[in-house]
This record gives structure tokens, C-alpha cells and sequence, in this order.
């Protein structure tokens, strides 16, 4: 037996023994999946099994039958506000802090003006991570222009030198959708809070693969979707968090008949609803919604303590397979090889990383190219094992290799 034979043989073994340990392996029958190694629920995250059943109810029987008297009867007016309470648990925040409504980019919106509209007098200037997915740059450029300030794109690891007394807000991503970087949530929010700031933070990367801690770190506002590591399904409403002491003073720059006190007074004068129903806009859709809804059950139990743990488990063991497997030098890890600071995808840089990820789809292991030269793999641990893991290293060898 070669040398490589010998390790890939222990290595197997080794994956066998970890899902016989993993406490969180029977989850994966809460999903709809089948034996395709799917590493790419960081980008659309895979059907949880409930969903179908709960989307027909909703539609033949909610909609087909009771129609209008849905709004109350099946719970459809204030669905933002109880499916923010779901996602509550995950991200660390008490009840009645949560909407669900509306993309990541609006709420992205609305959560940087009003972070300007809280700052006080003299301070002009928005931070924005230089890394940033592209749509929160876009957005928050837009907001300064709206809001008369700078805006400043400045790297993560920069920001506490950048802020000072002009800094309104800053908007930062909790882990970066490119390398898998995991920032430092407490430290840098309670640096913004120093320099006397507000501070958004984009929590697509991070919630339901980590604990995010957002009442923990007295964090200002967050935002973040679904249809990720949340599994909602395509295009699934994203969701805003307004930290409860600011609700009175939260100034969203889309008043809508939804976040009014009193949306049935039909009134012209705008009066904001209290609490976090003021992120709401206009009509939640409630399709959507209520697929996440049903998609939310598979936390039932379920801790997200133990979803890091095996997270970090896991990405670990893709690391240590692919560097027992892959040809030196084929591919070079973006991820950080800190525990504290890597979320929970691995992210390879490759040459011909497309090719390599077409190649890959083809095999049966999906994970995604990001422009460039990157190679993406996202680890869902409440649906992925250590024999996947395994599968995409060794299928990867292979494919860097033709
Ligand atoms: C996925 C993602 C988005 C998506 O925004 P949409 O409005 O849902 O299209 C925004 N920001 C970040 C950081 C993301 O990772």
C-alpha cells in the first residue's frame, strides 16, 4: 500500500469514528437531501423538511380557503414580529427586538440611516468595511450621500484607529463572505462605542453557524438572511435588530403604514409603532415568511454552542484532509487558521478556481466560485458530516490534479 493509501485509509477511519460521535448527526433527517455532499449552505441553505407541508397548508388552506380572515386567523399580521423571535434565540437577543421583513440591503438601509439619525451633533462620517459584500458598500454609500456624510471604507482590523469624534456609524460584517473571516464582534463594538458611535453589524455570515452574543455586546443594530445558514429558502425576508433601549428613538428612513402605531387608523400624519415592530415597511410576504417559519423548527433543541463546536470540528478536518490529500501548492486557504477567527466556511484560493468548481459540481460536491480564483465550501453543521468532509477533499485531489 503507497503512503497516500495508507493515510487516506486512516483518514477515512478517522471520519467514520467523528460521526459516530456527532451528537448533532441526526439532525441531518430534519432536511431534504440526498448524496450529493452540499457545501454550499452559506449561499442557499438546503430544504428543511417541514417546509413542504407547512407551504401548502398556507397556501391551500390559509390563503384558498380562509382567505382575508387569515391576517388574524392564521397569524399573517404580526408574522414579523413572532418569526423575529425565533431568530432571537440564535443571535443572542431577547424577545421584541427582531423584524422579519424585507432583503438584507433594505434593512441595511434602514439600519445606517437610522444609525446616523441616533448619532449625535458634529458626527458626519460612516465606516464601512473595505471588504464588504458589494451591496452593503453600495447601500451605505448611497445612505451618507442621503444623510450629508463621508463615507470611509476602511479594512476590519483598521477601524479602531479610523474612528474619532466625526464617526456616526459603522457598518461591518460579523464574518466575510469571501475568506470566512470571523471578526471581533465584542472588541470592535465596543470600540465604535468609545469613540461615541453607533454600530451596525451584517450578520449573514454568522447567524445559525455561530454565537453572535447581540445583547451580550450591547450591540446597536443588526442585520442579516435567511436563506443561508437560517435555511428560509430563496429569497427568504431578512431581518432587523434595534437594541430595545433605542427602539424609542429608532428614526427608520422608510416609515411605511406597517411600522404606524396605528396602521388601521389610515391617518396621514405619521406616529411610529413602539418597539421593533418600527423596522417593519409595508405587507410582509407572508409566502416567503412563513416557509421560514416552518424552516426555523429545525433549531427546536437544537444549541447553537454545539453548532459552533462542530462547525469549528469541521472545517478543521477539511483543512487537515485537504492538506493530507492535495498536491502541495494547488491550493492556498484565505481562512484563518484561528479558531476565533474563522466562521464557518473555508474558503481555497486556486488557479482556474472556476473550472476546478465545475469539475467539482460535477462530481457531486457543491460549494461555489467567487471571483477571482477562490473556491468556496460552506459547512452547515446541522446537515453536514465528517464523511462529506472527507468526500469533498478527496474529490477535490482528484480535480486539482486533471
Ligand atoms: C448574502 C449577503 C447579502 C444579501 O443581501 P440581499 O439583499 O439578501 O440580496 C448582503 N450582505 C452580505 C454580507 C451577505 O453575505
Amino acid at each position: 500500500m503507497s503512503e497516500v493509501m495508507a493515510g487516506t485509509a486512516g483518514i477515512r477511519g478517522r471520519a467514520k469514528e467523528l460521526d459516530a460521535a456527532d451528537e448533532l448527526a441526526g439532525l441531518r433527517a430534519r432536511f431534504v437531501l440526498d448524496d450529493v455532499v452540499y457545501l454550499d449552505g452559506n449561499s442557499l441553505g438546503a430544504l428543511p423538511a417541514a417546509v413542504p407541508g407547512r407551504l401548502d397548508d398556507v397556501v391551500r388552506r390559509q390563503w384558498g380557503e380562509l382567505r382575508i380572515r387569515s391576517w388574524e386567523e392564521s397569524g399573517w399580521w404580526t408574522a414579523p414580529e413572532r418569526i423575529g423571535d425565533l431568530i432571537a434565540p440564535l443571535v443572542g437577543a431577547a424577545p421584541g427586538q427582531i423584524v422579519v421583513g424585507d432583503s438584507t440591503s433594505v434593512n441595511v438601509f434602514k439600519a445606517v440611516v437610522a444609525a446616523v439619525r441616533l448619532a449625535g451633533e458634529g458626527r458626519d462620517e460612516i465606516l464601512v468595511d473595505a471588504t464588504t459584500f458589494p451591496t452593503d458598500g453600495y447601500i451605505a454609500e448611497s445612505a451618507a450621500r442621503m444623510t450629508g456624510c463621508a463615507l470611509r471604507p476602511v479594512a476590519p482590523g483598521e477601524v479602531a484607529g479610523a474612528l474619532g469624534p466625526r464617526t456616526a456609524a459603522v457598518l461591518l460584517n460579523h464574518v466575510d463572505y469571501r475568506t470566512g473571516r470571523l471578526h471581533d464582534l465584542p472588541a470592535l463594538t465596543a470600540a465604535v462605542h468609545e469613540a461615541g458611535a453607533r454600530m451596525v453589524w451584517d450578520l449573514c455570515h454568522s447567524a445559525g453557524a455561530l454565537p453572535v452574543g447581540l445583547d451580550e455586546h450591547g450591540v446597536d443594530l443588526a442585520v442579516g438572511c435567511t436563506y443561508k445558514y437560517l435555511n428560509g429558502g430563496p429569497g427568504s425576508p431578512a431581518y432587523l435588530y434595534v437594541r430595545s433601549d433605542l427602539q424609542d428613538r429608532f428614526d427608520s428612513p422608510l416609515p411605511g403604514w406597517n411600522s404606524h402605531a396605528e396602521p388601521f387608523g389610515m391617518r396621514r400624519e405619521f406616529e411610529p409603532a413602539p418597539g421593533a415592530l418600527r423596522g417593519r415597511v409595508g405587507t410582509p410576504d407572508i409566502l416567503s415568511m412563513l416557509a421560514l417559519e416552518a424552516a426555523l423548527e429545525v433549531w427546536d433543541g437544537v444549541s447553537v454552542e454545539a453548532v459552533r463546536a462542530k462547525s469549528l470540528a469541521l472545517t478543521d478536518f477539511f483543512l487537515e484532509c485537504v492538506a493530507a490529500y492535495v498536491p502541495d501548492g494547488a491550493v492556498e486557504s484565505l481562512t484563518p487558521a484561528a479558531h476565533a477567527e474563522r466562521g464557518s466556511q473555508v474558503a481555497l484560493r486556486c488557479p482556474d478556481a472556476g473550472e476546478v468548481m465545475k469539475r467539482l459540481i460535477e462530481r457531486g460536491v457543491v460549494g461555489d466560485f467567487r471571483r477571482p480564483d477562490v473556491l468556496r465550501f460552506g459547512f452547515t453543521p446541522l446537515y453536514v458530516g465528517f464523511g462529506d468532509v472527507e468526500r469533498a477533499a478527496r474529490v477535490l485531489a482528484e480535480t486539482v490534479g486533471t
